[in-house]
């Protein structure tokens, strides 16, 4: 069997069940090999422990390097990165089903994300040296140790490269487990660290489902757990790490996410002496949020809130048209499409399946959600009015399926994008200047934007949600924040406190 997993440097077969990873448009296989067992995940577990610090033989392990010889090989991977860019968006693609130009904008993030790391890790823990008395006060960054990163299949290069990079520079060893419907991304990543000279053991690869990654979480000397996922997935390690107060634990979790537009997008004025550019620009804004990744990012638009006013309903028709003229088709496709596949035909289902349960619950079809014939992964994106739906789930249906809902005014659209247990992405379109900042300070989300896209977050700022959608521990360029402990010193050297002899203690 083709060694699948990497543990201690070595690659090495996986002896639990088989996994295979399909190409979603034609569910050829991608990727073939087999699960880690809890043997084999208490060996990658203990080989990341041992890198940390290497106890038997004294000398310092990847903890103990200079934080130079650390940027050396994280450069050096970026460098890796950069010369098989083609090569590793094209796996992307046949992966996940996205088409090629979005793979190769995942590669140009993950190589951006290097240089903004190094650039965060020096910002954010600038040294800090100041007089508290006659002692200098200094704040050392002490690594974690030994960190789990569990990897979701949207931007399954991406959103691993985001924790391990900032993780590896601050000294922390990974265990790596990409999701199991991405294994091949997983397996192409940990050969390019290995590659660019990391030490064996700091990086260790696991494939496999829930059940690796609990083994692995219930590892007692786990100092942390990095995961990006769904709600659902993220609770469960919540409560599995319940208690275990030593364990850092960062939550990227879902959204059902609003998205409210306002008449005068500019909010000053037209944007343009032509109102019917408005309204494009405006449209083309909400595709962009709702159907890019065909609906398959955390921060996709789900509810389009609508004043219920005449310029809203020109909106409406105009969007209604551009959503039935979205190109939809097959990675290989040319010209490439707009919307690819979803992950799985099984994906594609249960969004048919919300699109069955809002109408039936009284939403009205404006563009239906449907199958393509080529592929049974593949949907023509859907718009639904859900405007006076009693029942409403507050879940996160991740595909092309956008909510509409018309209110009265302003602050009824607010309670409407805040009647959600999550809090991920939303934006503001049009309004004034007064408005958005009402918007912003009202509305709960970790990202709030005004006159862009819910989606597109910016890797020089925080990413993370409220609610259901996080636990308090953004990523993005604020992710270098979980990656290791400050510890406070007051240093007088030469110079014992003399105060308690003043004062005869
Ligand atoms: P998922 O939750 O199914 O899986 C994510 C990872 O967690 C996988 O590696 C999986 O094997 C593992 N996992 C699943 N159940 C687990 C359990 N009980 N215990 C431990 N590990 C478990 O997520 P997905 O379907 O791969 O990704 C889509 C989800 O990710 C969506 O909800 C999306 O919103 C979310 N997401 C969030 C962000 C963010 O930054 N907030 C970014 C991308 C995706």
């Amino acid at each position: 069997m083709t060694p699948s997993l990497r543990i201690a440097g070595q690659k090495v077969a996986g002896q639990g069940p088989e996994l295979s990873s399909l190409n979603p448009a034609d569910q050829a296989v991608v990727w073939r090999g087999r699960q880690a067992t809890e043997l084999q995940v208490e060996q990658a577990m203990q080989a990341a422990t041992a890198a940390v610090a290497d106890g038997e033989t004294g000398a310092s392990g990847w903890a103990g390097t200079s934080s130079e010889d650390r940027t050396a090989i994280v450069r050096r991977y970026e460098t890796i990165l950069r010369e098989s860019q083609d090569e590793l968006a094209e796996l992307i693609s046949r992966e996940t089903g996205k088409p090629l130009w979005e793979c190769q904008g995942e590669v140009a993030t993950c190589i951006a994300k290097v240089e903004l790391s190094i650039q965060a890790a020096s910002e954010r823990r600038a040294p800090l040296q100041t007089m508290v008395g006659e002692a200098t006060a200094e704040v050392d960054y002490r690594p974690l140790g030994v960190v789990l990163v569990l990897g979701p299949y949207n931007f399954p290069a991406h959103l691993p490269g985001g924790q391990m990079i900032p993780a590896l520079l601050a000294g922390n060893t990974i265990v790596f487990k990409p999701s199991e419907l991405t294994p091949a991304v997983g397996e192409w990543l940990v050969d390019a660290w290995q590659q660019a000279g990391l030490p064996a053991g700091v990086v260790n690869l696991l494939q496999g489902g829930r059940e690796v990654a609990e083994w692995a979480i219930d590892y007692p000397q786990l100092d942390a757990v990095m995961f990006t996922g769904s709600l659902r997935a993220g609770r469960a390690i919540h409560r599995r790490l319940a208690g275990r107060t030593d364990v850092l634990l960062t939550l990227e979790m879902g959204g059902n996410n609003p998205l409210v537009v306002l008449p005068d997008p500019a909010g000053q004025g037209a944007l343009d002496d032509d109102p019917s550019a408005d309204l494009s620009q405006v449209a083309g804004m909400i595709v962009a949020s709702a159907y890019v990744t065909a609906g398959q990012r955390c921060t996709c638009a789900r509810r389009l809130i609508l004043l219920d006013d005449d310029w809203s309903d020109t909106l409406l028709e105009t969007l209604i048209d551009r959503v039935k003229r979205l190109r939809v088709g097959l990675p290989g496709d040319d010209p490439e499409p707009f919307i690819g596949p979803l992950i799985s035909p099984a994906a594609a289902e249960s969004m048919l399946a919300a699109q069955l349960a809002f109408a039936q619950h009284g939403g009205r079809v404006l563009v239906e959600l449907r199958r393509d014939a080529r592929s049974q992964a593949l949907l023509h994106p859907g718009l639904i009015d859900m405007t006076g739906v009693a029942v409403s789930q507050d879940e996160e249906h991740f595909g092309p399926l956008l909510q509409v809902y018309r209110v009265p005014d302003f602050e009824a659209a607010i309670r409407l994008a805040n009647d959600t247990r999550f809090g991920l992405a939303a934006a503001l379109i049009g309004g004034s200047a007064e408005q958005f900042e009402q918007f912003r300070h009202q509305v709960r989300a970790g990202v709030v934007n005004w006159n862009r896209q819910t989606t597109g977050a910016s890797g020089r700022l925080p990413f993370g949600g409220l609610g259901d959608s996080g636990n308090h521990r953004p990523v993005g360029y604020w992710a270098v924040d979980a990656c290791s402990d400050p510890v406070a010193s007051l240093l007088a050297e030469g110079k014992p406190n003399e105060s308690f002899d003043r004062m005869q203690l």
